[in-house]
């Protein structure tokens, strides 16, 4: 695990140590983290040398999205808020019903890198949601988290307009094809959401996986969004079958994705959402 000073007053974890990246920012008084990653013992760590390091005690955790490689280090941070919008909220309670069942993380910790990321873990819920948007002042400096979904209906991100930072959960991949396949996936939202982010007073963009960055992944990630859709819009027109329209979208240009699978997945649920 390498600590990046992203710049005074943040700090994150951008080489997948983590899974999902992390990131903290110092506040006047307090300290906020943003996701809790998916490696217990890398998150305590993090945050023990946050809290040493400015001599400030973490009060908040923001959570962008539902994901597990966001919010299975969540215990690390039980003492303190753990606000998420309403949305991804449910979807974690959902996905606690459905998914995350003792036999699946058995399941996950034989097959993690490191055996140890997971262990005694316990999934601890936000204890405070919102439902579009979240606003948190200490002294002059201003944190602002806006759910605009995307990557998850319930995705938001973590802006300081004093630091310039913005944290964009799982809407940035920076580098790499996203994962675009869940249930909530919204292309037209997520292209909305990228112009959002490019419009904010933002030196620093954290993506979800990937690393840190200034403008130019996200213009590129808009650009092939926006040319996804159009394709897809204008084949349908011309009265294109689903297959043919998911034929051309995937040979558009773009960074491979972390995980094969991914890309037809995306792309189907792409199709589903732009052509419904
Ligand atoms: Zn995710």
């Amino acid at each position: 695990m390498s600590i990046e000073k992203v710049k005074d007053n943040v700090y994150a974890i951008t080489d997948g140590s983590t899974r999902g990246n992390v990131a903290a920012y110092v506040l006047p008084t307090q300290i906020v983290f943003v996701d809790s990653g998916m490696h217990i013992p890398l998150i305590k760590k993090f945050r023990e040398y946050i809290e040493k390091e400015t001599g400030k005690k973490a009060s908040t955790l923001f959570i962008t999205h539902e994901h597990g490689d966001h919010v299975f280090g969540n215990q690390i941070f039980e003492d303190c808020e753990i606000i998420t919008s309403e949305l991804a909220n449910e979807a974690m309670i959902k996905s606690k019903q459905n998914d995350w069942t003792p036999i699946n993380i058995e399941e996950w910790k034989k097959n993690a890198e490191d055996p140890t990321a997971l262990e005694g873990l316990q999934i601890v819920f936000p204890n405070k949601t919102f439902a579009d948007e979240y606003e948190m002042v200490d002294g002059d400096v201003k944190i602002i988290v806006k759910r605009t979904g995307g990557h998850t209906e319930g995705s938001s991100y973590v802006y300081c307009p004093n630091y310039k930072v913005m944290f964009g959960g799982d809407n940035l991949f920076n580098h790499s094809f996203p994962w675009g396949g869940t249930p909530t996936a919204d292309p037209l939202k997520w292209i909305k959401a990228l112009e959002e982010y490019l419009s904010l007073d933002v030196e620093h963009y954290i993506p979800g996986h990937g690393s840190t960055s200034d403008k130019k992944p996200l213009e590129e990630f808009r650009a092939y969004l926006n040319k996804v859709v159009t394709l897809m819009q204008d084949m349908f027109v011309e009265g294109k079958s689903e297959e043919e329209i998911l034929e051309a979208a995937d040979k558009i240009g773009y960074y491979p994705p972390r995980r094969e699978q991914w890309k037809a997945l995306t792309l189907k649920r792409w199709y589903d959402v732009v052509l419904n």
